[in-house]
């Protein structure tokens, strides 16, 4: 991330005025940070932060005074405002120092103390610990990792302020790369160089690098221990040094940037080996899981199955589907929710219509934690537990069925912080202000001593608007009017032609003339106006004390709040699910502990639902059997190959995030990692020297795909010369069938591959049908037994508007190569001539320039001639048609000739 450099050419300012003195000197404990400087109304930034930050904003950079003669630099944003500018800031990279004033006048007289008011950093805000609602994606968790370290041991370490969510996971058997494609941290705070350049590379989290001291993992457990109130965390569960240090370092960097003020984190929870299918960045990049590749959200997965009604549930959808789950019963578990709400579609209709639009509980309490909450956020967890109790009420008259054991489970957790609503909502107003000190959120008549105050300050407005026509009957001033301003309070205010009338009169001081108009105080306005604000005051008073109490109030029940809004949010999940199957017809995938892959009539859920009216999408099957079958699949371009292949990974990784899956059957064994990659020439997005990333990529699936993987491959070895791509296609395919044994599906353009099913006994071929009518092919984007048996390339580039007589030519060439009369490659020959895993590709390049040298040859072309007349069927030939042939065959003869 981009850092201010320091305030270096301030360091030797010799005699700054008092106010930039204390600048310097709490910027300098904050050297990485820009320092918003609150004055007044406004946050300032100066040296070298203020011009960083006006070219970030765009805002103009003025100057304040001088320092050593050189003007300082100078630009601020107004405190109302400072959200947007802060989100700007955050997310471009830079972290942001808030320095409030820390005593007021009063504090500083007692101290004896002069110049500025004493002020300091009251929290940095960086991209992992934000909880403003207004500065995060509502539907997206927001987390802060650690990266911990002991003796040879990693551990990971991840918290979303904004939520409380808060977990730690060992890396001896977990990749690094893999749980942060996962968890796609904000900020990642790690030792020094922590990160080697290869891990750096492709990662967008911001890194925080701090002292080792951060990351002692005895350290780490006394902060652990403190911060939960516990003498041992046994009760939490085994925690190992490495998860010690990240864990406590996570902590430790919290109370850096918070100042103290903790955020409510729920319970350290473990995440234990084996618990998640494994889904590496390369895999979630091409799935498109929750982003396509540009980037976006929408055309994700996530997007097209997202049904939740509110975003805690989003939320959790999202983290589901990037994190399936690895053991069938706790799949299962998720999948019972799912399928009692499609036997309860009714019911499910009306609890999403009560559920739809609920407030984010879990960010509202987050906030009221730290302290920057707010009566709206009071009323955000009133309203949802009383919903809440509406829905479970609902649930309850509806259905003569009992709903299952885990449902009543959860309806069971919601209900139990419901007493809180009944203590916050007769407290609360109908509107609601932002902020506390703004005052007015008390309703009437919940507390009797607030409302003699509020009476007592509105009597006083009442007199003050009295006396105005005491006034003007006693002066006979028809125009004389009560005002207030900031300068003088409340006033009397008349036109200059009254003036002197009102300067007889003793009752009446003078205070000001104008051009316009004179003002007048009184004794009698000036006792009402302290009447007014004593009351005012007294009022507002009142009322922070009740927020106070009923924050105290719903922090108490934390716990059992946040566990509340957890269950709602799976329940907005399991209904969205089954909603989705409804309306989609999805079924309900039959999870086992075995390594079966059997999809009946699977489709694709993005591009199905994006299918415009009238189009359907054709289902497939696919059906890989028991043995870490392999399918080799072929077909012409636009055929549907890469869309077979990622249904299918998608059907799984739905399945195991506990979702039904868009199939009328589906049957998984437990996948424990899934790969996909795809051939470079698909990736454009990446616009990296494509091959070598191929080879990488590809690399880690064959040293990591187990017999209980499942791995999609599209036309991998496309990023190259024909025959390397062929040979790696075909070597790669080889050391899944005998060393991986994986579950796999394998696209293909080298038709030579088909005849690996002599030798591979798990490998079949497949190919997608396409039908040939009046000398144009259709695409049925359907999946068949057996291998293309051509391309269909010369097709494809008729349909894209090639001339005709280069499709003619090229036609030719292709009859006469299939024919096989000029040493084209007999791949099924090499099979047999070679052993596997040692093969000796010479073969398959003396085959190519053979095949070369005779295609150019006069016999050729003649040959291409006398083949393309066989083919003309002149009764087909449409006039047109008929000419364009004409100019065709004409250019084969000369093709001849000139050969
Ligand atoms: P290939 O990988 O064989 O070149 P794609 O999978 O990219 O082909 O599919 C090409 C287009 O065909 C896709 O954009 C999609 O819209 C459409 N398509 C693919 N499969 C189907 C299907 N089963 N039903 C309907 N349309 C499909
Ligand atoms: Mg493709």
């Amino acid at each position: 991330m981009t850092q201010p450099a320091s305030t270096s050419g301030t360091a030797k300012i010799k005699s700054p005025t008092p106010m930039i003195a204390q600048y310097l000197q709490v910027k300098e404990s904050h050297p990485d940070s820009l320092l918003f400087y609150r004055m007044g109304d406004f946050y300032e930034m100066f040296f070298e932060d203020a011009e960083i930050g006006a070219s970030a904003l765009g805002i103009t950079l003025t100057k304040r005074g001088k320092s050593d003669g050189d003007d300082i630099p100078m630009c601020g944003v107004p405190v109302h405002s400072v959200d947007g500018y802060l989100s700007r800031l955050i997310s471009a990279g830079h972290r942001v120092a808030i320095c409030e004033q820390v005593e007021d006048p009063a504090e500083q007289k007692k101290r004896g103390g002069k110049g500025p008011l004493r002020r300091d950093v009251v929290r940095i805000l960086t991209p992992g610990t934000l909880t403003e609602d207004d500065l995060l994606p509502p539907r997206s968790h927001n987390y802060l990792a650690a990266l911990g370290q002991s003796g040879d041991g990693m551990a990971l370490a991840w918290a979303d302020m904004s939520t409380g969510d808060f977990a730690v996971q060992d890396l001896a058997s977990v990749r690094l790369d893999s749980l942060l494609a996962m968890l796609a941290p904000a900020e990642l705070v790690c030792l020094p160089d922590a990160l080697s350049p290869e891990m750096l590379q492709g990662l967008t989290t911001c890194i925080s690098e701090q002292a080792p001291s951060l990351f002692d993992s005895s350290a780490g457990q006394r902060a652990l221990c403190g911060y939960y109130g516990v003498t041992s965390l046994d009760g939490f569960g085994q925690f190992t040094r490495p998860m010690l240090s990240a864990a406590g370092a996570l902590l430790g960097y919290i109370e850096l940037t918070q100042k103290g003020n903790m955020p409510r984190l729920r319970p350290l929870s473990q995440i234990g080996d084996g618990g998640y299918m494994e889904i590496d960045q390369a895999t979630r990049r091409s799935l498109e899981i929750t982003r396509t590749l540009g980037g976006e959200t929408k055309g994700s997965l996530l997007s097209a199955i997202d049904m939740t009604v509110t975003a805690a549930g989003g939320r959790l959808l999202a983290a589901r589907l990037g994190a399936p789950l690895a053991g069938c019963d706790a799949i299962q578990a998720r999948l019972d929710l799912v399928a009692w709400f499609v036997d309860h579609q009714d019911l499910c209709v009306d609890l999403r219509g009560l559920q739809k639009g609920l407030p984010d509980m879990d960010r509202a309490l987050s906030r009221l934690g730290m302290g920057h909450g707010g009566p709206r956020d009071l009323d955000a967890l009133a309203r949802s537990l009383t919903v809440a109790a509406e829905m479970v009420a609902l649930a309850a008259s509806r259905t003569s069925l009992a709903p299952p054991a885990n449902l009543d489970g959860l309806y069971k957790t919601v209900m139990a912080p419901a007493g809180l609503a009944s203590d916050l909502t007769p407290a609360l107003a109908d509107e609601l202000p932002l902020l506390a000190r703004d005052g007015g959120f008390v309703r009437h008549g919940f507390d009797p001593a607030l409302d003699e105050l509020r009476a007592l300050r509105d009597e006083s407005r009442r007199l003050i608007a009295a006396l105005q026509q005491d006034y003007v009957t006693s002066t006979g001033i028809a125009s004389l009017k009560v005002k207030h301003n900031n300068v003088l309070g409340y006033h009397v205010d008349v036109r200059s032609a009254h003036a002197e009338k009102l300067m007889q009169d003793e009752r009446f001081i003078h205070r000001q003339t104008t051009a316009q108009t004179v003002r007048f105080t009184t004794t009698d306005l000036a006792q009402l106006e302290r009447d007014l604000s004593t009351a005012a005051d007294r009022a507002l008073a009142r009322e922070l004390e009740i927020f106070d109490r009923l924050r105290e109030l719903a922090l108490s029940s934390s716990d059992s709040l946040s566990a509340a809004a957890r269950a709602l949010a799976e329940i907005d999940v399991a209904m969205a699910s089954a909603q989705l199957a409804c309306k989609r017809h999805y079924c309900r995938p039959d999870i086992r502990d075995d390594i079966s892959f059997e999809i009946i009539k699977g489709r694709h859920a993005v591009i199905e639902s994006l299918m415009p009216a009238g189009e359907t999408f054709i289902p497939n099957d696919c059906g890989l059997g028991d043995s870490g079958d392999i399918w080799l699949v072929t077909g012409p371009n636009m055929a549907g190959k890469s869309t077979f292949l990622r249904q299918n990974a998608h059907i799984a990784i739905m399945a195991q995030a506990g979702l039904y899956v868009p199939a009328e059957q589906a049957c998984i064994g437990v996948i424990d990692r899934i790969f996909s990659r795809v051939g470079a020439a698909d990736d454009l997005a990446r616009g990296r020297s494509t091959f070598m990333v191929e080879m990488v990529e590809t690399a880690a699936i064959l040293n990591r795909a187990t017999d209980r993987s499942f791995v999609i491959l599209d036309e991998i070895g496309r990023g190259t010369a024909t025959y390397d791509g062929l040979a790696i296609a075909w070597a790669t395919l080889e050391h899944l069938h005998q060393q991986n044994r994986c579950r796999t599906l394998f696209a293909t353009h080298y038709h030579e591959l088909t005849n690996l099913r002599h030798a591979l006994d798990r490998l079949s071929c497949h190919s997608m049908k396409v039908r040939e009518w009046d000398g144009e092919i259709i695409f049925l984007h359907q999946v068949i037994d057996g291998a293309a048996d051509r391309s269909y390339g010369v097709h494809v580039a008729r349909l894209a508007g090639l001339p005709a007589a280069v499709i003619g030519r090229a036609q030719a060439l292709l009859s006469e190569m299939e024919a096989g009369g000029h040493g084209v490659i007999d791949a099924g020959k090499l099979v047999e001539d070679l052993p596997l895993f040692d093969h000796d590709f010479s073969a398959v390049e003396a085959g190519a320039e053979s095949a070369g040298l005779n295609l150019g040859s006069a016999s050729a072309s003649a040959e291409a001639l006398r083949s393309r007349l066989e083919s003309i069927n002149p009764d087909l030939l449409a006039p047109r048609e008929a000419l364009d042939l004409v100019y065709e065959l004409r250019d084969l003869i000369s093709d001849a000739r000139d050969g």
